[in-house]
């Protein structure tokens, strides 16, 4: 369930899909279902490849759909081919960013300090980070979940951030892309801790904790009135615009 006082935000990452066409379809699609007063009590956030940010950005344009980039360098600017830097993200209309993303850390080593990293560069240039974290199974199994989910959100989150340039999503690589999910006790268990971890921190800090890890339409009415669940990070279901916005009612929902 939202935390008091938190606005959910359920965010859509359509990581590696897409070519032109459908991508400004599948945006379209989203902005058709949003239109409306209900769909503003939850933010909506798509996260198109890099190769779409510009026409996602034009199907999105007037709309209360947020844009957003998959990864940014820590780098303002530079020398590192094939990267995209924060402000290039912004000067295409995002407003958010996700770094530290599993697939990121897995496939290209990005270990805490890099995210971190990552996240102050996604501040300096104006954009809100959302900061993934999350354990294997191997460390589920180990009962290493509190551990490591701890490290990983004290190594990633940058000093000074706020509920303003800041999410945090928690998610098990285990229960990515696998139709896996944690019983709902264990997504309240990290979540409180996640919870409190950033209060000792950041004290008055208001951060949204999304929920991330083969969210679909149908279970999302049991994830999202989770304590301290405030929106979700959403990965396959969020390349179907009509599963999408079942997820988003069910956060509207669960905040109401
Ligand atoms: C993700 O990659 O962030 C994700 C949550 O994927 P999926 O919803 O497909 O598990």
């Amino acid at each position: 369930m939202t935390t008091p006082g938190i606005r959910p935000l359920v965010a859509g990452n359509w990581k590696m899909n897409g070519q032109r066409a459908d991508g400004a379809a599948l945006a379209r699609a989203v902005v058709e279902r949003a239109r409306g007063a209900a769909a503003h009590a939850c933010e909506l956030l798509v996260c198109p490849p890099a190769t779409l940010i510009a026409p996602v950005a034009d199907a999105l344009a007037g709309s209360a759909v947020a844009l957003g980039g998959q990864d940014c360098h820590a780098a303002e600017k530079g020398a590192h081919t094939g990267d995209i830097a924060a402000p290039m993200l912004k000067d295409l209309g995002c407003r958010y960013v996700i770094v530290g993303h599993s697939e990121r850390r897995t496939n290209h080593g990005e270990a805490d300090a890099a995210v971190r990293a990552k996240a102050m560069a996604a501040r300096a240039a104006g954009l809100v980070a959302i900061v993934c974290v999350g354990e294997t199974l191997a460390e589920r199994d180990a009962g290493r979940t509190i551990e490591v989910v701890g490290r990983q959100l004290a190594g990633s989150v940058p000093d000074g951030a706020t509920a303003s340039d800041c999410v945090v999503a928690y998610e098990p690589v285990w229960a990515i892309g696998t139709g896996r999910t944690p019983t709902s006790e264990e997504i309240a268990e990290v979540h409180a801790r996640l919870r409190a971890l950033l209060a000792e921190r950041f004290p008055g800090g208001r951060f949204r904790l999304l929920y991330g890890g083969s969210v679909n339409a149908k279970n999302a009415a049991t994830i999202l009135p989770i304590a301290n669940v405030d929106g979700a990070l959403v990965g396959g279901a969020s390349l179907v615009a009509e599963d999408f916005w079942t997820i988003a009612q069910a956060a509207t929902r669960a905040a109401t």
